[in-house]
């Protein structure tokens, strides 16, 4: 069995990796660079079978539902086999309703823990994993006598992380460890080593210190900063609205544990944005569907005391208008980088304009460097090779065993 990386050895976000045994292969992602302008053409990686059809291409494998990940997987020829985690699919048809870039490519079949799925030559077994996107994967692939463990996105800090100590205490026999190192820095920063719980004390402490609203923008896909956001929210008493993107999403995933229209404690705001879609589709039962836990801007000018609200930053500027962070505050709950993006820029005006103070609470989707040296440590003594980071020259500096190899280059596992 041999890989090679097509996108990603070197950058963060944008991957692909072909994995090949004889003639067979597969692909594990298919990503839209993070470098990508907004609607920028991104060619499909040139590998056989992926635009027009190739019995020895076996399918393309998605590790979760995060562009970089999957951005590409519209422009696959419609007989390439592709496979998704089936609560990750329903999450992302859902949000093509309000993000129409998230386009859910057509599925031959679904991803579920541990269930091995058996590709010409390949077996390929997810593991799900903690990460920021809902039903991560981290994907074990055997051929030939041989493995190679994909870490996809991973963490150890989340809302799931038994699933980090499962996989510590039950680590497959594996010979290549392919492993993200999103945060692999020179220097890492002191706000990443914060966990999801950390987070949740913070916004706790923010919701119980600020009178009026108190404003916590996310991704609504996100779900475990939904969670967080919906807990922290509850212990200090206030009622947790969130925007109707977020409670789609929220109940698309089918799981009882995540907040959603039906919870004590949660109300629903629909946007401006948001409404326009509506109107525009006519598929107003999105809203009726809400009406009795609905609330208006106006409301949450009125009882912004006793209310947080959890949804996009776009929705800032009409909730200034409306009053309702008078007294409040906005928290930025997404990595601090966005904010010096031109997006971010305007944010931070308004907000200084209208003198509402900006927080930042927030933790990585991604492991920290401590719990990816726990992770190398587990899989020993399988070799290591970096994917998804922007520093693969600083592995040999935290992790050992590490081979370096670029984008564009064959490998044996
Ligand atoms: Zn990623």
């Amino acid at each position: 069995m041999k890989a090679k990386i097509h996108r990603g050895a070197h950058e963060i976000g944008g991957n692909c990796i072909e994995v090949a045994s004889g003639s067979s292969r597969i692909v594990l992602d298919l990503g839209r660079p993070l470098s990508a302008r907004w609607g920028e053409p991104i060619p499909l990686p040139d590998i056989a079978g992926l635009a027009s059809p190739d019995a020895a291409m076996h399918g393309v494998i998605i590790s979760h539902s995060h562009l970089d990940h999957y951005g590409l997987a519209d422009q696959l020829h419609h007989d390439v086999p592709v496979y998704l985690g089936a609560e990750a699919a329903r999450v992302l048809e859902a949000a093509t309703f309000f993000s129409p870039l998230a386009r859910r490519p057509r599925l031959a079949g679904t991803l579920h823990d541990g269930v091995p799925l058996r590709l010409g030559p390949f077996t390929v077994t997810p593991h799900l994993t903690d990460h920021s996107a809902f039903d991560a994967y981290s994907l074990l692939v055997e051929a030939d006598g041989r493995s190679l463990f994909y870490t996809g996105d991973i963490r150890g800090h989340g809302r799931k992380s038994r699933l980090f100590d499962r996989l510590l205490a039950h680590t497959p026999k594996t010979d290549v460890l392919l492993m993200e190192g999103t945060n692999v820095r020179s220097e890492p920063r002191a706000a990443e080593r914060l966990t999801e719980q950390d987070v949740e004390e913070a916004l706790l402490s923010t919701l119980q210190s600020t009178p009026g609203l108190v404003a916590i923008l996310s991704s609504a896909q996100n779900l475990d900063r939904l969670v967080t956001a919906f807990r922290a929210s509850r212990r200090s008493g206030r009622t947790l609205v969130v925007d109707l993107y977020t409670a789609t999403v929220a109940r698309a995933t089918g799981r009882t544990s995540i907040p959603q229209p039906g919870f004590d404690g949660l109300a629903v705001y629909v946007p401006q944005r948001q409404l326009h879609r509506i109107i525009e589709t006519e598929e107003f039962q999105r809203v009726s569907e809400i009406a009795d836990i609905r609330l208006f801007a106006e409301d949450l000018a009125a009882q912004r005391g006793s209310l947080a609200y959890f949804g996009t930053s776009s929705t800032a500027t009409e909730l200034i208008e409306a009053g309702a962070l008078h007294d409040g505050a906005v928290v930025w709950s997404l990595w601090e980088g966005y904010l010096n993006q031109p997006t971010g820029k305007r944010l931070r005006d308004l907000l200084a304009k209208a003198e509402v103070p900006l927080l930042h609470h927030h933790t990585s989707g991604h492991a920290h460097v401590e719990d990816l040296a726990r992770l190398v440590d587990a899989f020993a003594p399988a070799r290591i090779v970096s994917i998804h980071s922007e520093a693969a020259d600083q592995f040999t500096e935290y992790f050992p065993r590490v081979e370096s190899h670029a984008d564009g280059e064959w490998w044996g596992v």
